[in-house]
């Protein structure tokens, strides 16, 4: 881990006439200036490179797409303006009419959305839901062009084999691509075992502290050339420089905030795990021998978001648990600085809740930075006044 960690943490070379400075520029501008019109000829002759325009290409992305490329251990990268912008950008642009999509698990919900509208430009899709990634395989059909997942997934955090999807999905054509924003570039490197795309939504840990919105898509050369040339530049997702700026600097810290995060994450869970007010626990550490084999095998360390079901939940000691917490903000995302929580029981959704095979009771919660005894007392009485 040592190496990646680096790349988060070195100084970048950026040398003008007669400074270098430490933290890297903010090129906050729409447009570049061409040297004269042999300049401009050149340069859409694609003769000379030089940046023209911030939606084709900026300094200050290039040097985050860079940073997370290398991360990834990918040969390029390419911001977008969210996550869902690398998402959307991702699929259209290597999915056709007349194509099959394959959804594994509980992945993000907009994602699960954005690939169901897809029926009205002829792209059909199964949403599916394995406890063994072999099963994945039985849903092929001739015309799947692509797999599309998290692991661990959202919600449940359940892993998948990596390499089994992406030897599978190679022999048939097949492109892979995986939503890795749980485990960030640091905890898991999806390329490496074979998988074709990966995408992570910086507004969570890359940012960290909950002030940016921002995706990254990182793969081969060509497949970034391609989602490029359409997705980035004709769908326009562009991420802002300022914010790709926010996310260099929230790099800087992400090796100390996840051990830190880490190491409380495992004490709330030792604390949750005593406690019989809690039903269970969804996370790769606590979800049973299969799937702590696949965390071994995949992942270098452990992402704080987890799911937790209080036991013979009903809305009013979910009303109660919530409100009582005081260090847990009722929030969406996650990523950032301060813990979180949400329910998946939103106050008029319960048939939605049992069409997702989630239970009633099922919070997310997102462990942040504050020092894990405050973080456990402040459970302890939440479930205190929600029992009462
Ligand atoms: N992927 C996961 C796992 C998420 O949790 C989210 C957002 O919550 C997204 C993707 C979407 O990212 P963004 O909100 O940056 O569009």
């Amino acid at each position: 881990m040592k190496d990646i960690e680096n790349v988060c943490l070195e100084v970048d070379e950026l040398d003008f006439d007669n400074y270098s400075p430490i933290s890297p520029d903010i090129v906050l501008t729409s447009s570049f200036k061409f040297k004269n019109f042999d300049h401009y000829v050149k340069v859409n002759a694609k003769e000379e490179f030089a940046y023209t325009y911030t939606r084709d290409g900026n300094p200050t992305l290039n040097l985050l797409e860079t940073k997370l490329a290398r991360l990834e251990k990918g040969e390029a990268a390419q911001m977008f303006a969210s996550g869902m912008g690398a998402i959307s950008a991702s699929i259209l642009t290597l999915a056709k009419a007349g194509d099959h999509i394959i959804i594994v698990n509980t992945v993000y919900g907009s994602s699960v959305k954005l690939i169901k509208q897809l029926s009205k430009f002829g792209i059909e899709s199964t949403k599916i839901d394995v406890s063994d990634t072999l099963e994945i395989f039985d849903y092929v059909k001739n015309n799947t062009s692509i797999i599309y997942f998290e692991s661990p997934s959202s919600q449940k955090f359940e892993m998948l084999d990596l390499e089994l999807i992406s030897k599978f999905s190679k022999d048939k054509g097949i492109f892979t691509i995986i939503d890795n924003t749980w485990s960030t570039p640091l905890l898991q490197n999806p390329l490496v075992h074979g998988i074709d795309v990966v995408i992570h939504s910086c507004s969570k840990y890359i940012g960290g502290h909950s002030d940016i919105v921002g995706g990254v898509v990182i793969s081969s050369k060509k497949i970034i050339d391609e989602i490029v040339e359409f997705g980035q530049v004709l769908l326009g997702a562009t991420m802002s420089p300022m914010n790709a700026w926010l996310a260099l600097r929230g790099l800087r810290t992400l090796p100390v905030r996840l051990k830190s995060q880490q190491e409380t994450l495992q004490q709330v869970i030792n604390f949750l795990q005593e406690d019989p007010r809690i039903e269970r626990i969804y996370h790769p550490l606590c979800n049973g021998e299969q799937q702590n084999e696949l965390a071994h095998k995949y992942l270098k360390g452990y992402g704080s978001l987890l799911g937790v079901v209080l036991k013979d939940a009903n809305p009013e000691i979910i009303k109660r648990f919530i409100d009582s917490l005081e260090h847990f903000t009722l929030a969406y995302s996650w990523g950032g600085f301060e813990s979180l929580v949400m329910s998946v029981y939103k106050g008029n959704n319960i048939n939605e809740i049992k069409e997702r095979g989630l239970s009633l009771g099922q919070l997310r919660m997102y462990i942040g930075l504050e020092d894990s005894e405050l973080l456990i007392s402040d459970l302890k009485n939440a479930l205190d006044q929600a029992y009462q």
